[in-house]
């Protein structure tokens, strides 16, 4: 038996850190995910290098930036020819799966490799009876697609050589939009999830980006997404449901009295008084809707660390609980993801290793992403090679190293044609108190337009003095040197990680 340590890395989908219990904000319960930070590390400052679920998912399989995998946007699927951690560590002689979300595409050129077992959702992935791309194989599975992740995943590990170590990338579907929960979860949360404080945001004193987003939950969130029909027909009850396959939005009429939105499994009929009253029904609609699917994934990681324990396996194993990015729950008004604001570039990160992670640790240097693949083959006891851009972080889970860390983040975000978000391009850096962003490029433009650069703006703040960043301070006289210092690390780090800047 190989005393390398076993690798369990649990990735969800559009997992906020604000929906995990032990991270404080008392909007939900998650008592499995808890047990590492219990048992283990939690990070408070663990960042994306591209607040969308591909090109994250690149950067944590191959080490590199995106400008380096060339997996920018939704729609640049990874080149499965090149290297990535699961080949390096088969390599090196570990059992590796994948199973559930990949959405780095499919086919030839774009399915899993690396992995002497893959069982994983084309595209999105379905909720219910999800489809599923099986060592190149398609199959239909029935069931509740965070439970056949779970199932397939264990089932892999009974099956395994137990000579090897292994390395497991179990991917939820959930939370991702349009947020089905279990039939058994429909009931949770009854009582109403608080407000976030900056709800009502006016977008002043930022980036025009801010304003210009369709992000809005009172705006754009869609009949599907919240479980909903029109009166007037279109989706029906019952109806298999694919991402993206209605573009209707719900209605935010000034006069409410005419709307009604229909429960799309109990046909229950909702009317509004107020248009405040309709906004507060979508996110409260909305964000039950979301922990509920999180409910299951919580007894999902259960699930895992009980067969662990259940099978000698806890000692030896890293277990780790994260997500491909952030996520708006209602902070500036908005749902989804794609900015550089806090929400979404962080990502909740748990890890537990009991031979060198102390319990209840909390760490707040910086980390990203593009570190996991390092890390990964530092604690598999093999070489990290020249091309991954990331570095190991198991000094700051050991404690080895306590001062010095460069904690500087760095993201960049591509996907401004995409007419549905319309969330500006970017790129910027955070280090512990301060973030600078460049926003560099307008939203979508209709055919024949053409509105030039007007819209290139830079933000700063200040993120110990104003942590729900509603000022830029980047005008502002007094952070004049901070602004000077912010661009050089910014200058810096780009020129390090061979990225090109947009002036
Ligand atoms: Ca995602």
């Amino acid at each position: 038996m190989s005393s390398r340590p076993n690798i369990v890395f649990i990735m969800a989908d559009d997992h906020a850190s604000k929906a995990i219990s032990s991270y404080g904000w008392g909007i939900n319960h998650t008592p499995q995910i808890d047990r590492l930070a219990k048992e283990g590390m939690r990070f408070d400052h663990c960042y994306v290098t591209n607040s969308i679920c591909t090109p994250s998912r690149a950067a944590i399989l191959t080490g590199t930036y995106n400008h380096v995998n060339r997996v920018t946007t939704l729609e640049t699927h990874i080149d499965n020819r090149l290297p990535n951690v699961a080949k390096h560590l088969r390599t090196g002689g570990y059992q590796t799966a994948i199973v559930g979300k990949w959405h780095l595409g499919e086919g030839k050129h774009h399915e899993p490799t690396g992995f002497d077992y893959w069982s994983v959702l084309p595209g999105q992935g379905e909720y219910f009876d999800p489809y599923m791309i099986e060592m190149g194989v398609k199959i239909e599975v029935p069931g509740y697609a965070t439970d056949v992740i779970t199932d397939k995943s264990l089932n892999w590990l009974d099956k395994r050589d137990q000579s090897k170590p292994f390395f497991l990338m179990c991917h939820h579907k959930a939370p991702h939009r349009n947020w089905e929960p279990h039939p058994k979860n429909r009931d949770l949360y009854q009582e109403d999830v608080a407000i976030p404080d900056t709800f009502n945001d006016d977008y002043k004193n930022r980036a025009k980006a801010a304003s210009e987003a369709k992000m809005r939950i009172k705006d754009d969130m869609k009949y599907a997404d919240l479980g909903l029909v029109q009166a007037e027909g279109g989706f029906e009850v019952g109806e298999r449901m694919m991402h993206g396959s209605t573009d209707r939005k719900i209605p935010n009429p000034e006069d409410v009295s005419e709307l009604r939105l229909i429960d799309k499994d109990t046909g229950e009929v909702f009317t509004f008084k107020s248009n405040e009253e309709l906004s507060r029904f979508k996110y409260q609609r909305y964000m039950k809707r979301y922990l509920r699917t999180i409910a299951s994934i919580d007894e999902s990681v259960g699930r895992v660390l009980d067969y662990l324990d259940e099978n000698n396996l806890t000692e030896n194993t890293i277990v780790i609980y994260t997500s491909d990015q952030g996520f708006f729950l209602g902070e500036h008004g908005w749902f989804d993801k794609r900015f550089m604001y806090e929400e979404s570039f962080q990502m909740p990160f748990l890890v537990r290793y009991p031979k060198e992670i102390k319990q209840g640790k909390v760490c707040k240097n910086v980390i990203c992403n593009v570190d996991f693949a390092a890390t990964f083959l530092d604690f598999a006891g093999q070489c990290i090679p020249d091309y991954m851009q990331g570095r190991s972080f198991r000094p700051l889970l050991n404690g080895t190293v306590t001062d010095n860390w460069p904690d500087v983040a760095y993201h960049r975000y591509w996907m401004h044609r995409d007419p549905d978000h319309n969330a500006y391009a970017h790129y910027g850096i955070r280090n512990q108190r301060y973030k600078l962003i460049y926003w560099y490029n307008e939203g979508y433009e209709l055919p024949g337009t053409n509105h030039g650069g007007e819209d290139r703006e830079w933000e700063l703040f200040d993120c110990e003095e104003d942590p729900l960043e509603l000022f830029n301070v980047f005008d502002d006289p007094a952070y004049k040197d901070v602004v000077e210092k912010m661009t050089q690390i910014l200058n810096e780090k780009m020129a390090a990680i061979g990225d090109t800047p947009e002036h």
